[in-house]
Protein backbone atom coordinates (compact mmCIF):
# COMPACT_ATOMS: atom_id res chain seq x y z
CA UNK A 1 0.00 0.00 0.00
CA UNK A 2 0.94 3.55 -0.27
CA UNK A 3 2.61 5.22 3.27
CA UNK A 4 1.10 7.87 4.91
CA UNK A 5 2.22 11.11 4.02
CA UNK A 6 1.99 14.07 6.22
CA UNK A 7 3.93 17.73 5.19
CA UNK A 8 4.11 20.26 7.55
CA UNK A 9 4.67 23.22 5.11
CA UNK A 10 5.80 26.16 8.05
CA UNK A 11 5.82 28.91 4.56
CA UNK A 12 7.06 32.05 6.15
CA UNK A 13 6.53 31.50 9.79
CA UNK A 14 8.71 31.26 12.68
CA UNK A 15 10.89 33.09 14.92
CA UNK A 16 14.40 30.94 15.25
CA UNK A 17 13.02 30.89 19.38
CA UNK A 18 9.72 29.68 17.79
CA UNK A 19 11.17 27.63 15.55
CA UNK A 20 12.96 25.51 18.70
CA UNK A 21 9.88 25.29 20.48
CA UNK A 22 7.83 23.71 17.87
CA UNK A 23 10.51 20.99 16.26
CA UNK A 24 10.96 20.15 20.44
CA UNK A 25 7.02 19.37 20.37
CA UNK A 26 7.43 17.75 17.55
CA UNK A 27 10.60 15.48 19.01
CA UNK A 28 8.19 14.60 22.20
CA UNK A 29 5.21 13.60 19.95
CA UNK A 30 4.39 9.94 20.51
CA UNK A 31 3.60 8.97 16.60
CA UNK A 32 3.49 5.80 14.33
CA UNK A 33 6.86 4.77 12.90
CA UNK A 34 7.97 5.89 10.11
CA UNK A 35 6.96 2.36 8.78
CA UNK A 36 3.48 3.87 8.59
CA UNK A 37 3.83 7.14 8.05
CA UNK A 38 6.40 9.37 6.40
CA UNK A 39 6.89 13.30 8.07
CA UNK A 40 8.12 15.72 6.07
CA UNK A 41 9.10 19.68 7.42
CA UNK A 42 9.38 22.38 5.55
CA UNK A 43 10.65 25.66 7.19
CA UNK A 44 11.57 28.50 5.63
CA UNK A 45 14.71 28.20 3.89
CA UNK A 46 17.09 29.78 6.63
CA UNK A 47 15.59 27.58 8.79
CA UNK A 48 16.61 24.55 7.39
CA UNK A 49 19.90 23.83 8.85
CA UNK A 50 18.43 24.58 12.48
CA UNK A 51 15.51 22.66 12.07
CA UNK A 52 17.91 19.38 10.08
CA UNK A 53 20.10 19.54 13.02
CA UNK A 54 17.24 19.46 15.49
CA UNK A 55 14.63 17.52 14.48
CA UNK A 56 14.62 14.11 15.34
CA UNK A 57 15.78 11.33 12.73
CA UNK A 58 13.06 9.55 11.82
CA UNK A 59 11.25 13.32 10.11
CA UNK A 60 12.63 14.30 7.25
CA UNK A 61 13.92 18.15 5.81
CA UNK A 62 12.42 19.29 2.91
CA UNK A 63 12.61 23.19 1.21
CA UNK A 64 9.41 24.67 0.20
CA UNK A 65 10.50 26.01 -3.61
CA UNK A 66 13.19 25.74 -5.95
CA UNK A 67 14.17 27.41 -9.38
CA UNK A 68 13.16 25.88 -12.03
CA UNK A 69 16.54 26.11 -14.54
CA UNK A 70 20.29 26.89 -15.14
CA UNK A 71 21.01 30.25 -13.56
CA UNK A 72 21.81 33.76 -15.00
CA UNK A 73 22.25 37.30 -13.34
CA UNK A 74 20.91 35.07 -9.89
CA UNK A 75 23.64 35.76 -6.61
CA UNK A 76 25.78 32.75 -6.42
CA UNK A 77 23.63 30.79 -9.23
CA UNK A 78 27.54 29.67 -10.13
CA UNK A 79 27.02 26.63 -12.75
CA UNK A 80 26.73 23.17 -13.37
CA UNK A 81 26.83 20.19 -10.96
CA UNK A 82 30.10 19.69 -12.58
CA UNK A 83 31.09 22.83 -11.07
CA UNK A 84 29.56 22.54 -7.80
CA UNK A 85 31.54 18.98 -7.39
CA UNK A 86 34.96 20.74 -7.98
CA UNK A 87 34.35 23.54 -5.72
CA UNK A 88 33.40 20.93 -3.40
CA UNK A 89 36.09 18.96 -3.76
CA UNK A 90 38.17 21.45 -3.36
CA UNK A 91 36.94 22.79 -0.04
CA UNK A 92 37.00 18.78 1.14
CA UNK A 93 40.89 18.62 0.76
CA UNK A 94 41.35 22.27 2.17
CA UNK A 95 43.46 22.54 5.47
CA UNK A 96 41.65 24.92 7.56
CA UNK A 97 41.25 25.27 11.65
CA UNK A 98 38.92 23.31 13.54
CA UNK A 99 36.08 23.94 13.34
CA UNK A 100 36.03 24.96 17.04
CA UNK A 101 37.92 28.19 15.89
CA UNK A 102 36.43 29.02 12.28
CA UNK A 103 32.65 28.14 11.33
CA UNK A 104 32.44 27.06 7.97
CA UNK A 105 28.84 27.45 5.89
CA UNK A 106 28.84 27.30 2.46
CA UNK A 107 25.56 28.60 0.49
CA UNK A 108 24.85 27.20 -3.34
CA UNK A 109 22.24 27.43 -5.59
CA UNK A 110 19.03 26.34 -4.09
CA UNK A 111 19.34 23.20 -6.48
CA UNK A 112 22.55 22.11 -5.16
CA UNK A 113 21.40 21.81 -1.59
CA UNK A 114 21.44 18.22 -1.21
CA UNK A 115 23.82 17.31 -3.90
CA UNK A 116 26.94 19.99 -1.42
CA UNK A 117 25.06 18.54 1.76
CA UNK A 118 25.81 15.34 0.77
CA UNK A 119 29.27 15.71 -0.77
CA UNK A 120 30.51 18.46 1.73
CA UNK A 121 33.15 17.48 4.73
CA UNK A 122 30.65 17.30 7.68
CA UNK A 123 32.75 20.22 10.04
CA UNK A 124 31.51 22.52 7.05
CA UNK A 125 27.76 23.68 7.23
CA UNK A 126 25.10 24.11 3.94
CA UNK A 127 22.55 27.29 4.14
CA UNK A 128 20.00 28.32 1.59
CA UNK A 129 20.86 31.54 -0.23
CA UNK A 130 16.86 33.67 0.17
CA UNK A 131 13.58 33.85 0.90
CA UNK A 132 10.49 35.11 -0.46
CA UNK A 133 9.93 38.52 -0.16
CA UNK A 134 6.07 38.66 -0.08
CA UNK A 135 2.92 37.20 0.06
CA UNK A 136 2.56 34.58 -3.10
CA UNK A 137 0.50 34.20 -5.48
CA UNK A 138 -0.52 31.14 -7.50
CA UNK A 139 1.55 30.20 -10.78
CA UNK A 140 0.74 28.49 -14.03
CA UNK A 141 0.53 25.01 -14.60
CA UNK A 142 3.12 24.69 -17.40
CA UNK A 143 5.67 26.93 -15.08
CA UNK A 144 4.97 24.33 -12.26
CA UNK A 145 5.51 21.49 -14.40
CA UNK A 146 8.73 22.81 -15.38
CA UNK A 147 9.57 23.08 -11.99
CA UNK A 148 8.66 19.84 -10.88
CA UNK A 149 10.65 17.83 -14.68
CA UNK A 150 13.75 20.13 -13.51
CA UNK A 151 13.79 19.66 -9.81
CA UNK A 152 13.66 15.57 -10.37
CA UNK A 153 16.12 15.67 -12.61
CA UNK A 154 18.66 17.18 -10.20
CA UNK A 155 17.79 14.29 -7.49
CA UNK A 156 15.03 16.41 -5.60
CA UNK A 157 11.93 14.47 -4.61
CA UNK A 158 8.74 16.93 -4.95
CA UNK A 159 5.53 17.29 -3.24
CA UNK A 160 3.28 19.12 -6.52
CA UNK A 161 0.29 21.11 -5.65
CA UNK A 162 -2.91 20.92 -7.68
CA UNK A 163 -6.13 22.77 -6.71
CA UNK A 164 -9.08 24.96 -7.89
CA UNK A 165 -10.32 27.80 -6.99
CA UNK A 166 -13.38 29.21 -5.59
CA UNK A 167 -15.12 30.41 -8.69
CA UNK A 168 -13.49 27.42 -11.00
CA UNK A 169 -15.20 25.08 -7.83
CA UNK A 170 -18.80 26.80 -8.41
CA UNK A 171 -18.58 27.15 -11.95
CA UNK A 172 -18.27 23.65 -11.90
CA UNK A 173 -14.93 22.99 -13.16
CA UNK A 174 -13.05 21.89 -10.55
CA UNK A 175 -11.68 18.28 -12.42
CA UNK A 176 -10.66 19.85 -15.06
CA UNK A 177 -8.68 22.69 -13.47
CA UNK A 178 -6.86 19.92 -11.73
CA UNK A 179 -6.90 17.79 -14.86
CA UNK A 180 -4.78 20.26 -16.45
CA UNK A 181 -2.41 21.10 -13.81
CA UNK A 182 -1.56 17.42 -13.42
CA UNK A 183 -1.21 16.99 -17.33
CA UNK A 184 1.56 20.18 -17.23
CA UNK A 185 3.49 17.63 -14.77
CA UNK A 186 2.60 14.44 -16.65
CA UNK A 187 3.85 15.88 -20.15
CA UNK A 188 7.04 16.75 -18.30
CA UNK A 189 8.12 13.48 -16.38
CA UNK A 190 7.95 9.99 -16.87
CA UNK A 191 9.40 8.62 -13.49
CA UNK A 192 6.83 9.40 -10.48
CA UNK A 193 9.09 7.62 -7.93
CA UNK A 194 9.53 10.66 -5.91
CA UNK A 195 6.25 12.78 -6.36
CA UNK A 196 3.99 13.14 -4.03
CA UNK A 197 0.46 14.92 -5.39
CA UNK A 198 -1.06 17.09 -2.71
CA UNK A 199 -4.47 18.28 -3.48
CA UNK A 200 -4.98 21.79 -2.17
CA UNK A 201 -8.53 24.13 -3.14
CA UNK A 202 -6.94 27.41 -3.17
CA UNK A 203 -10.11 28.47 -1.55
CA UNK A 204 -9.37 26.36 1.71
CA UNK A 205 -5.92 27.26 1.89
CA UNK A 206 -5.17 29.48 5.31
CA UNK A 207 -9.16 30.13 5.38
CA UNK A 208 -10.20 27.95 8.27
CA UNK A 209 -12.58 26.37 5.06
CA UNK A 210 -11.45 22.67 4.79
CA UNK A 211 -13.18 20.55 2.45
CA UNK A 212 -15.58 17.94 3.48
CA UNK A 213 -14.24 14.86 3.41
CA UNK A 214 -16.40 13.69 0.44
CA UNK A 215 -14.90 16.54 -1.62
CA UNK A 216 -10.92 15.25 -0.76
CA UNK A 217 -12.33 11.97 -1.48
CA UNK A 218 -14.03 13.01 -4.82
CA UNK A 219 -11.26 14.83 -6.17
CA UNK A 220 -8.46 12.45 -5.18
CA UNK A 221 -10.25 9.79 -6.57
CA UNK A 222 -10.91 11.48 -9.80
CA UNK A 223 -7.20 12.59 -9.99
CA UNK A 224 -6.22 8.72 -9.26
CA UNK A 225 -8.60 7.66 -12.27
CA UNK A 226 -6.83 10.49 -14.46
CA UNK A 227 -3.18 8.90 -13.55
CA UNK A 228 -4.12 5.83 -14.28
CA UNK A 229 -5.92 6.92 -17.45
CA UNK A 230 -2.85 9.09 -18.92
CA UNK A 231 0.30 7.76 -16.66
CA UNK A 232 -0.36 4.26 -15.53
CA UNK A 233 -2.24 1.53 -13.40
CA UNK A 234 1.03 1.14 -11.39
CA UNK A 235 1.78 5.02 -10.94
CA UNK A 236 -1.97 6.03 -10.15
CA UNK A 237 -1.81 2.94 -7.52
CA UNK A 238 1.59 3.98 -5.91
CA UNK A 239 1.94 7.73 -6.22
CA UNK A 240 0.61 9.45 -2.85
CA UNK A 241 -2.18 11.93 -3.08
CA UNK A 242 -2.63 13.78 0.20
CA UNK A 243 -4.91 16.82 0.80
CA UNK A 244 -3.64 20.56 1.80
CA UNK A 245 -5.90 23.58 3.08
CA UNK A 246 -7.13 24.10 6.73
CA UNK A 247 -6.12 20.80 7.75
CA UNK A 248 -6.28 20.41 11.94
CA UNK A 249 -6.22 18.33 14.41
CA UNK A 250 -10.38 17.87 14.81
CA UNK A 251 -10.85 17.54 11.14
CA UNK A 252 -7.69 15.20 9.88
CA UNK A 253 -9.67 11.82 11.34
CA UNK A 254 -12.22 11.97 9.03
CA UNK A 255 -10.30 13.21 6.00
CA UNK A 256 -7.65 10.85 6.70
CA UNK A 257 -10.50 7.47 6.61
CA UNK A 258 -11.35 8.24 2.95
CA UNK A 259 -9.47 5.96 0.55
CA UNK A 260 -7.70 8.18 -1.65
CA UNK A 261 -6.67 10.27 0.73
CA UNK A 262 -2.91 9.58 1.71
CA UNK A 263 -1.93 11.99 4.09
CA UNK A 264 -1.58 15.76 4.39
CA UNK A 265 0.41 18.97 3.49
CA UNK A 266 -0.34 21.18 6.58
CA UNK A 267 0.34 24.87 6.56
CA UNK A 268 -0.91 26.82 10.10
CA UNK A 269 -1.65 23.91 12.28
CA UNK A 270 1.72 22.52 11.61
CA UNK A 271 3.06 25.34 13.67
CA UNK A 272 0.86 24.04 16.50
CA UNK A 273 1.32 21.10 18.71
CA UNK A 274 -1.64 19.35 17.23
CA UNK A 275 0.50 18.50 13.84
CA UNK A 276 1.37 15.33 16.38
CA UNK A 277 -2.56 14.92 16.33
CA UNK A 278 -2.61 15.18 12.57
CA UNK A 279 0.27 12.84 12.06
CA UNK A 280 -1.25 10.17 14.38
CA UNK A 281 -4.13 10.01 12.08
CA UNK A 282 -2.12 8.03 10.06
CA UNK A 283 -3.03 4.89 12.09
P1 LIG B 1 -3.21 25.72 5.68
O1 LIG B 1 -3.10 24.36 6.35
O2 LIG B 1 -2.68 26.83 6.53
O3 LIG B 1 -4.55 25.97 5.10
O4 LIG B 1 -2.16 25.66 4.44
C1 LIG B 1 -2.21 24.59 3.57
C2 LIG B 1 -1.06 24.67 2.66
O5 LIG B 1 -1.03 25.50 1.76
C3 LIG B 1 0.06 23.75 2.85
O6 LIG B 1 1.01 23.88 1.84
Amino acid sequence: GRKFFVGGNWKCNGTSEEVKKIVSTLNDGQVPSSDVVEVVISPPFVFLPLVKSLLRPDFHVAAQNCWVKKGGAFTGENGTSEEVKKIVSTLNDGQVPSSDVVEVVISPPFVFLPLVKSLLRPDFHVAAQNCWVKKGGAFTGEFVGDKVAYALAQGLKVIACVGETLEQRESGATMDVVAAQTKAIAERISDWTNVVVAYEPVWAIGTGKVATPAQAQEVHLALRKWLETNVSAQVAESTRIIYGGSVNGANCKELAAQPDVDGFLVGGASLKAEFVDIIKSAT
